[in-house]
């Protein structure tokens, strides 16, 4: 949004950076794990050092609330792996057969090499970060490429990499569109990919020509369900985490409820719920409120504005909150939106913002058989007191993640994978799944050269000339 000294990368110095970034892994060294805890204790502190000036440039570039700036989450992420890495790290050892006796087996997890990490705004820190710390749990080495629209982060970011971290293993380079398609024309082992699933495609078929393998967190419409069931006092429940979640950094986060399938007996008692939470969050005028985050350029202002314009004209539309937005400030107000049709406006795209179209839906039925006919859902989340309700919605419905009874706070498990499928990506991260993505899985068969093994090789049949007898049952 403002001020920042951000540079771009020469794309001259491309071939040098990712030369000396093959050279180091090549050497060996990063394989160590007393090199991989070194890091990871040296990006914690890179973080806790400076989360003053990480939370000023999120204000800079996103007005970002101060309890918003998710730092925490990324410190208590390297954390969890540097208590798990060494048993993560240990080989596997698979179940052997007949014609393995006497033979060693092992399965080692390898990194992969040098690991391109682009990452979107929305979270320009953690996006870096969360899968930096994996990349370097397994022993990898990266170059990291921050989004161009937080520029302040971004600049930030390549301040303090080479200040904290191995400046022969991991890189940061800056740039926008030109940059990154000039880093995609490079070969790199590993590519990590946060944004856009229009963009994912573009990174997938660079890729391909490397045949490099990629994880792509993607976008999308995260639907919510509500059951009809629900009684009065849970449905107020669920209203206040959906208007926390959804209105979260502004709506600018993948997992946000994007839209609610409402039954018709919950729609009156749902709006006045949502108005009432909406005004207690941020205040008659939201605009004052120190607790909401703008979004983060003119550009997107206008895309949700113009969206919100355009679902409010439609015939049956009700705002039930919000509508305001003013482009000059980046600022788009609450805005909760009912009689939305499936082929409304705020349908059309994922919103990423603070706009949340409510459609009504008879029953839970309904609501599979809508999240079924459209992509693949990052997340989808279903408000409930009947665990047999949602059930039957989740084992009915593909998604990257489902979450009964709140949403978004998926992403702050360590332990568990964060990943879409389908149009909301491939591959999960954080934790164990993170370290498994950054790293193949390598057998290693080790026989011996013994009289007792050549006399199994004998009794296997293996070598010729062939008896067909034996393919006889
Ligand atoms: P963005 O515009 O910052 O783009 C992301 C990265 O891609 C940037 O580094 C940018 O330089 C690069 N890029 C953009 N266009 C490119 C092109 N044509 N060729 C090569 N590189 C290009 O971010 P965005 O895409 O607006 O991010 C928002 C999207 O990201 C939303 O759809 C959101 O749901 C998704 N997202 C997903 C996750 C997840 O974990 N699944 C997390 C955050 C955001």
């Amino acid at each position: 949004m403002a001020d920042s000294t951000f540079r771009a990368t020469p794309i001259e110095d491309f071939d040098k950076i990712i030369s000396t970034a093959r050279s180091t892994f090549l050497s060996g060294r990063t394989k160590s794990l007393v090199w991989r805890k070194q890091q990871l204790r040296a990006l914690y502190k890179l973080i806790d050092e400076n989360s003053r000036a990480i939370v000023a440039a999120l204000q800079r570039d996103l007005n970002k609330p101060t309890t918003e700036a998710t730092v925490i989450l990324d410190l208590n992420h390297i954390v969890f792996c540097l208590e798990n890495l060494d048993k993560w790290a240990k080989p596997d050892y698979p179940e052997k057969g007949i014609t393995e006796i006497g033979a060693g087996l092992s399965v080692v997890h390898e990194p992969y090499g040098v690991c391109l990490i682009i990452a979107p705004w929305n979270y320009p820190f953690d996006l870096v970060f969360k899968p930096l710390t994996s990349a370097l749990a397994a022993g990898n080495v990266a170059v990291l490429k921050p989004s161009e629209i937080t520029p302040n982060a971004a600049t930030l970011i390549a301040e303090l990499v080479p200040k904290y971290l191995d400046r022969e293993a991991i890189f940061v380079v800056n740039g926008g569109v030109k940059e990154t398609t000039a880093l995609l024309e490079k070969k790199f082992d590993h590519c990590t990919y946060t944004g856009s699933t229009a963009v994912g495609k573009i990174i997938m078929a660079a890729a391909a020509k490397h045949l490099t393998p990629v994880v792509l967190e993607l976008g999308g419409k995260s639907p919510v369900v509500l059951d009809p069931k629900l009684t009065p006092a849970e449905l107020t429940r669920a209203a206040k985490r959906l208007v926390n979640t959804k209105f979260f950094n502004a709506g600018q986060t993948c997992i946000a409820p994007d839209y609610v399938l409402c039954p018709p007996a919950l729609l009156q008692p749902l709006s006045a719920a949502v108005r009432d939470i909406v005004s207690t969050y941020f205040g008659s005028d939201p605009s004052t409120s120190p607790d909401l985050a703008r979004i983060v350029n003119k550009n997107h202002t206008r895309r949700i504005g113009q969206l919100i314009d355009q679902q409010r004209a439609q015939p049956g539309a009700i705002v039930i909150t919000g509508g305001k937005w003013d482009e000059s400030r980046c600022y788009i107000e609450p805005t909760i939106i009912a009689g939305v049709k499936k082929d409304g406006p705020l349908m059309s795209q994922e919103i990423f913002g603070p706009a949340l179209p409510i459609l009504e839906c008879a029953d839970v039925d309904a609501a599979i058989k809508f999240i079924r006919e459209g992509e693949r859902p990052l997340a989808l989340y279903v408000f409930t007191s009947d665990s047999r309700v949602a059930e039957k919605v989740h084992n009915a419905c593909v998604s990257g993640s489902v979450v009964i009874n709140d949403a978004t706070y998926q992403y702050a498990i360590d332990s568990a994978p964060f990943g879409g499928i389908g149009h909301s990506g491939m591959g999960s991260l954080h934790g164990k799944y993170g370290f498994l993505a950054y790293t193949h899985s390598k057998t290693v068969l080790e026989k011996p050269l013994t009289w007792f093994s050549e006399k199994m090789d004998e009794l296997t049949g293996r070598f010729p000339p062939y008896n067909p007898k034996n393919l006889e049952s």
